[in-house]
């Protein structure tokens, strides 16, 4: 399969068509429109083969997992995705593979109305790098340092499971029993918090996606933020399938440090908690109260109300 072809599989493979793309993928470059009192959001996110996922991961598990990554970020600056452009290098141009990871990848961008706007191909190891733009009502973006002591930090999701399906991945043969199943996927098909996180703009003061772990990810955030926290480790979410496949100190790990998750982890101001635990009822994952920030510096972290000392082991993927 030559470049042309590739573009053309592309081209083909795209059924989203946004007003605000002026000129779209096949030109030097794409213009688009930036919606009236918005600001652009912009992230990347590149994955590459043995570090960021297994040899041998289906190419529509890739294509889907690599715009899900990058939506996951904008989600949690608050934005709305619009346009999103495709880095491939490729040791083989084989045809059967470029439909699956298109397919993948589309599934997600018609989703969320993601147009693909340009691109590009090289010869070389698998690596995959999407640039994703998007947009905020401008001023109202959900940075990493907004928070300050006194407010209540929220998660998402079922953590840890997408570590669990990771090993599961590496580890043996994938059984096609549904426990298995259901932690494979969500290691290779994570649902990035995009509406949750829109729900959010104007209430949350920070915010950030889960991909290294509650454990790391929570502290970046408060150090942005300049302020520590008390949370409650009892409370996170160990979904039946994690609890099935691990013990419950294990599965406690995987949650804390596995990462792979991509929820997100969100701090309000007290007296909107109870406005924001009302619009969550309406989402397809569960939210958790993890605890509150604090003045004092460093995460104090508590299980079911007495110090909880961290695993001081973390996961190597591969
Ligand atoms: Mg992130």
């Amino acid at each position: 399969m030559n470049e042309q072809e590739l573009i053309s599989t592309f081209v083909g493979a795209q059924h989203v068509r946004r007003p605000d793309v002026v000129l779209g993928i096949g030109d030097d470059g794409a213009v688009t429109q930036v919606p009236t009192g918005c600001e652009l959001v912009i992230v990347t996110d590149t994955l590459s083969e043995g570090t960021h996922f297994p040899k041998g991961t289906p190419a529509d598990a890739l294509g889907y997992r690599c715009l899900a990554v990058n939506l996951s970020d904008l989600a949690a600056m608050g934005a709305k995705p619009l346009w999103a452009s495709l880095s491939l290098s490729l040791p083989v141009a084989d045809s059967q593979w470029i439909s699956d990871f298109t397919r993948g990848f589309f599934r997600l961008a018609e989703e969320f109305e993601v147009e693909l706007v340009g691109g590009d191909t090289v010869n070389g190891p698998l690596v995959v790098t999407v640039t994703l733009h998007g947009c905020v009502r401008r001023g109202h973006s959900i940075s990493r340092s907004g928070a300050v002591a006194g407010q209540r930090i929220y998660v998402t999701g079922w953590l840890g499971e997408a570590a669990a399906g990771c090993r599961a991945l590496l580890n043996e043969p994938v059984s096609a029993d549904g426990v298995t199943k259901r932690l494979v996927d969500a290691f290779l098909y994570p649902q990035p918090r995009v509406r949750e996180a829109l729900d959010l703009v104007g209430l949350a003061t920070a915010m950030i996606d889960l991909s290294d772990g509650l454990y790391t990810d929570l502290q970046r955030m408060l150090d942005s933020s300049s302020t520590g926290a008390v949370v409650d480790v009892g409370r996170i979410n160990l979904s039946p399938a994690l609890r099935s496949q691990s013990g419950e100190t294990e599965a406690l790990q995987l949650a804390l440090t596995g990462g792979d998750d991509y929820e997100i982890c969100f701090i309000v101001p007290a007296d909107r908690a109870k406005g924001v635990e009302e619009i969550a009822r309406a989402w397809s994952c569960p939210l958790v109260y993890l605890g509150d920030t604090t003045v004092e510096r460093g995460v104090c972290w508590l299980r079911s109300g007495s110090k909880f000392d961290m695993p001081d082991t973390t996961y190597e993927h591969f």
